[in-house]
């Protein structure tokens, strides 16, 4: 992976890209920004609300954000690119991406992410519970969590079993229930696993 594949891929309109500067704040995104943010439900985050704050503000979870961290202490600095698969789903598709994230000189990271290929797949409430969390938080004593991978986006069913949405919604019967669990995110382990050992490779993958 070289220089000139990253600044390709910032150049390629299909490709959503951010900056991070020194202090972890959002420097500047490109222009496919805002309308990714509308094809994920959530257009309340456009580039004039995000550029200028920090990235830890729009990652939820202790693991996510300690995942992130790893990654930037790794990458910052380095002037090298890292390349990782992960999952980003619209309401109405499942989404497979790509996510290169390069050290820049004075310490700025460059996150680039592209799709590579979506399925079609049927709405589910997990959107509207993401974005609403009032919405199915009123269940009281009995309420469960639902834990979901921010990268890879599976449920966990047990300690060890992380499935796919939908068959999440079939084996944990949530249509059935009369209230809806709240969603909490995590990260799987085959995620968590995947991304401290491509962090800890030898230096070959992180050309
Ligand atoms: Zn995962």
């Amino acid at each position: 992976m070289d220089m000139q594949w990253f600044e390709d891929r910032q150049e390629d309109s299909d490709t959503v890209w951010y900056r991070i500067g020194s202090q972890d704040e959002i420097l500047a995104v490109s222009k496919k920004w805002d309308e990714f943010a509308l094809e994920n439900g959530a257009p309340h985050l456009q580039a004039s609300y995000v550029v200028g704050r920090s990235l830890w503000s729009f990652i939820s979870g202790a693991e996510v954000r300690h995942l992130y961290e790893l990654l930037m202490a790794r990458i910052r600095g380095s002037q090298r690119t890292l390349v990782l698969p992960f999952r980003c789903d619209a309401p109405d598709r499942r989404r497979y991406m790509e996510m290169a994230v390069a050290g820049m000189p004075s310490r700025e990271v460059d996150f680039v992410t592209r799709v590579i290929r979506e399925e079609p797949r049927e709405s589910t409430w997990l959107e509207t519970a993401e974005a609403d969390p009032l919405r199915t938080s009123q269940g009281g004593a009995e309420q469960s969590l639902l834990a979901i991978c921010s990268w890879c986006k599976k449920v966990r069913l047990s300690e060890t079993e992380w499935v796919e949405l939908e068959q999440a919604i079939a084996r944990l019967a949530l249509f059935q229930r009369e209230t809806l669990p709240r969603v909490a995110h995590g990260v799987c382990q085959d995620c968590y696993m995947g991304l401290v050992k491509a962090l800890a490779a030898s230096p070959e993958i992180l050309a």
